[in-house]
Order: C-alpha cells, then sequence, then structure tokens
C-alpha cells in the first residue's frame, strides 16, 4: 500500500501538517498496513476539534475506505458495519419511517453526523440524551478488532471483555477496530416534539433542567456566554421526545450551505458574538418559548448545515473546550466558568450546557460522568486564549471534573491523569503501532515525550 505525504487538520484548525498517509481500501489491507512495521495514528474522518486524530510529520491510516455495511437485522435492530461507515449513512439508509412513522434511529447521536463508527467509538461520544441511554459504547455489541501482532479479535462484553472495555473511548490505541455490531433501537415515531424556552440566568437552567430531565429524552441549552452579572448564564432551554406516529426523513445527506472560503480574519471575533447572541436570545419572540414537531435534524446537527464552517474562524483556526463537572458543585463551578469566560470577552456564539447522567459509560477512558457539561468555541487568540483555556482547565479539575479529549488541544498531561484515574489500566492495552499527538502530549505514551 503507497503512503505519501499528505496535509491533515484538526477540526478546529490549529494543528496542520503533513502525514504520511495511506487509506486502504478493504479490511485485509488495513490490517497488513497495521502489521507491517512501523508506528501511526487512526484517522477517521477528522471531527475530532484537537489533536486525537494526528501525528504530525508521522504515520496516519485513513480509514474512511472502510464503508460497507455488513448485516443488519430488521427484528433486533442489530447493524454490523465496516469501521469507516459514518452516522450519516446509517440515518440514510436505515432511519427511514415505517407504516406507523416509527423505525430505527442510532442510539446515540452526537451533534454531527458525519463522524465514522470507529470514531464514534474510540470518543465514546454522548448526545443530547446522554441523561437517558449514556453513550454511544453502551450500544456496542461487539468490535472486530486487529492488533500489530497480527491478532485479530472478536471483543465484546463476553469475549475479551477488558480489551472491549479498553476499546470503547480508547482513543484509537488499542488496535484497528475493522468492523463493529450495533444495538439500533426502534423509536414509536422517528419525529420529535421539541420545545425552546428562553431563560434569564444560569439558575434558571438548573431549574428547567431539574424538571425536563425525567420527561425528556433530549436536553441541551445554548448560552450567551458574553452576558454577565444579573444575565450571566442566559440562554435557550431546547427539549425533544419522540412522539408515536410522527415520521420524519433522515436529514439530508450534504450540507445545503457551504463558507467558500477561509476569510483573512476571523469573522467570530467580540462584535460579531455580541451581536449574533443578543439576537438569538430573542429569537423566541415575546412569548420566550415555542413547540414544535417534525425532524430531529435542525436541532440535533445545526452545525451540520454548513459546510466547510470552521473556515468562519479564519486561518488561525478555534479551540473548542468541553469538560464536564460532577453535580455537587455543578452550579457553582458552572458560574465560574462563565464568569471568566464573559470577562474574557472571548468565546463564540456556540455554547452547549447539558446535563449527563447515572448510566455508567463502559470504556476505561471514556469522558461522561454524572455531572453538568460545558462546551464551546474559542476563536484562536494565541497565548490570551491558552491562558484563558488554562484557567478554566484549573476550575474544572479542582471541582473534580474532566476535559473531554475529542475537544482538547492543550490539557496538561496532570490534568489528563488526574481526569481519568483508569489510565494506568488502560496502559496494559495498548497497542505499539498506534500513537497520536494527544497521547503523547498528555502522557498516556509515556515513553514518547510530546
Ligand atoms: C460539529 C461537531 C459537533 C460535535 N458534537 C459532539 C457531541 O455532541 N458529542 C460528542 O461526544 N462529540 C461531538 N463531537 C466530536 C466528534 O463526535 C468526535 O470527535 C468523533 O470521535 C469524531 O469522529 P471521526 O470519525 O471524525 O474520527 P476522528 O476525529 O478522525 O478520530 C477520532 C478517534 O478515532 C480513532 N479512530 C479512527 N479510526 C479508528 C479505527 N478504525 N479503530 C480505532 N480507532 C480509530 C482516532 O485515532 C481518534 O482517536 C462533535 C464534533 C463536531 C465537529
Amino acid at each position: 500500500m503507497s503512503a505519501r505525504a499528505t496535509p491533515y487538520a484538526s477540526w478546529g484548525g490549529v494543528l496542520r501538517a503533513p502525514h504520511i498517509a495511506c487509506r486502504p481500501a478493504t479490511r485485509a489491507a488495513a490490517a497488513e498496513v497495521l502489521c507491517g512495521g512501523g508506528t501511526m495514528v487512526l484517522h477517521g474522518n477528522g471531527r475530532s476539534y484537537g489533536d486525537v486524530a494526528l501525528n504530525p510529520g508521522g504515520g496516519l491510516m485513513d480509514i474512511t475506505a472502510l464503508d460497507r455495511f455488513i448485516a443488519f437485522d430488521p427484528d433486533t435492530g442489530l447493524l454490523t458495519c465496516e469501521a469507516g461507515v459514518k452516522l450519516s449513512d446509517i440515518l440514510e439508509v436505515l432511519s427511514r419511517p415505517q407504516a406507523d412513522g416509527g423505525g430505527w434511529l442510532l442510539p446515540v447521536m452526537p451533534g454531527t453526523r458525519f463522524i465514522t463508527v470507529a470514531g464514534a467509538i474510540a470518543n465514546d461520544v454522548h448526545g443530547k440524551n446522554a441523561h437517558h441511554l449514556g453513550s454511544f459504547g453502551n450500544h456496542v455489541e461487539q468490535v472486530e478488532l486487529v492488533r500489530s501482532d497480527g491478532s485479530r479479535l472478536t471483543c465484546s462484553r463476553t469475549e475479551h471483555p477488558d480489551l472491549f472495555a479498553a476499546t470503547l473511548g480508547g482513543l484509537g490505541l488499542t488496535g484497528l477496530i475493522l468492523s463493529a455490531t450495533l444495538r439500533l433501537r426502534r423509536v414509536p415515531g422517528l419525529g420529535i416534539e421539541s420545545e425552546d424556552i428562553r431563560f434569564g440566568h444560569l439558575d434558571d437552567f438548573f431549574r428547567l433542567d431539574a424538571e425536563s430531565a425525567d420527561h425528556w429524552e433530549y436536553t441541551a441549552a445554548w448560552v450567551d456566554c458574553l452576558a454577565s452579572g444579573a444575565a450571566l448564564g442566559r440562554g435557550i432551554y431546547s427539549r425533544g421526545r419522540h412522539v408515536p406516529g410522527v415520521a420524519c426523513d433522515p436529514p439530508a445527506r450534504a450540507p445545503r450551505l457551504s463558507v467558500p472560503l477561509t476569510p483573512p480574519l476571523s469573522a467570530v471575533n467580540g462584535l460579531s458574538v455580541r451581536a449574533f447572541n443578543a439576537l438569538y436570545w430573542r429569537k423566541l419572540g415575546g412569548a420566550g418559548r415555542r413547540l414544535s414537531i417534525g425532524s430531529y435534524g435542525p436541532s440535533f446537527f445545526p452545525l451540520d448545515a454548513i459546510g466547510q464552517w470552521p473556515r468562519l474562524y479564519g486561518p488561525r483556526g478555534f479551540y473548542q473546550f468541553q469538560a464536564v463537572v460532577p453535580h455537587a458543585d455543578g452550579p457553582a463551578v458552572t458560574r465560574e466558568l462563565l464568569k471568566t469566560i464573559a470577562a474574557s470577552r472571548q468565546g463564540s456564539m456556540l455554547v452547549v450546557l447539558k446535563r449527563f447522567g447515572t448510566v455508567e459509560p463502559e470504556g476505561l477512558l471514556s469522558f461522561p460522568m454524572p455531572g453538568i457539561s460545558l462546551a464551546l468555541d474559542f476563536p484562536n487568540r494565541g497565548e490570551a486564549t491558552l491562558r484563558l483555556l488554562g484557567r478554566l482547565e484549573s476550575l474544572v479539575m479542582e471541582a473534580g471534573g474532566r476535559i473531554y479529549p475529542a475537544k482538547d488541544s492543550c490539557m496538561r498531561a496532570e490534568s489528563f491523569a488526574q481526569g481519568y484515574p483508569a489510565l494506568d489500566a488502560f496502559r496494559a492495552f495498548i497497542d505499539p503501532a498506534l500513537t497520536s499527538a494527544f497521547a503523547r502530549r498528555v502522557g498516556i505514551l509515556k515513553e514518547f515525550p510530546a
């Protein structure tokens, strides 16, 4: 298999570098590359914001050509497919409404559907229903894993269960996933009833969230990160649930709009964020609340509607930050995080606050834990942004929280070790042929300093 120098970038665009890349067309060819000597990073659809799928100057295996469906059982919802199949493909092919409006759906859908099954497993991704159904790994029945010593293993809760647990959320370090079996869920109506509610302060978020969590499967809030004082943490709370008999088609395969080129400076700045947030916060009009019934696409995947949207941040790109803090200190720490962000006058329009519940993730390094999660983007302003991210990280670590590897570009090694106490146990499952800039930076691979 020929490999050639090809540029790959983080989704945030801060890290961009040539890699010695190959894109095997079959599972056999991919296994051969892994076992052929040398180290490499595994790369899905590149939707991770930081460096988990990068290895600047080194080897990279792009798995997106492994995109075949293998089997689907319409009685049980068990789907077996290759690792590079995208969630958008699964929705397109299998999430078609049946006569009663119901149908098969992915149990966990993150904020973009343009990710691969392997990427979803390796980061054990979560969606707006994390408080009801947990994370992606909770719905994976088995993976077919090849390791660089030539072993090809079926891993599940009964076969090689320890390696299975290490591979869910295993950041692409435990072996090459060739295929996976997922359990889709049948919902009584593919469409959802959703309600958006404007709220004026962070305390209102916690009130709304407490009253919604049991009765609404999907919940999350947009927050105006520049609001301060009496308006600190104001935003729009969104909640949704499936409605029996309400059908909807899968979202369109490709974005309808696209950002055609990168502007010389970030279009996301203090002025544009302030103007957007003020308008967006008022979007519900005088009533301050809106109920609708229809497709889940626009509310689950709002950014998928605009192709190449990171270009809006200009050539320097942006950092993303997502952390979870335990419920006990959730309100106080979230308040501190938002105060720090508002005072910095950094941050963007894209801010999401959501609850994680008590469904235990099964991966040794899975990110979700019971608590409150805050996610947002910061245009890259160099040192000023890194200092801010460092302050946010310290607040999260003091509260006993953790930072999400899929979104991270600068977490300290101590913070990773503190946030992920199963790290030592995880190290026993690392495949020596696999690496990543992230794994070196946060000290997962001790022997290779960043
Ligand atoms: C707009 C947007 C919204 C998002 N919203 C959410 C959200 O709501 N919740 C959430 O959890 N995440 C979210 N994410 C993050 C995204 O879901 C994850 O980063 C996901 O892992 C990306 O998958 P990918 O296919 O692009 O893989 P990549 O980003 O390319 O790689 C991800 C990981 O998978 C590993 N990998 C790739 N192929 C294999 C393989 N064959 N075997 C083993 N490991 C492999 C890589 O080494 C890497 O560690 C969002 C991202 C975007 C851009």
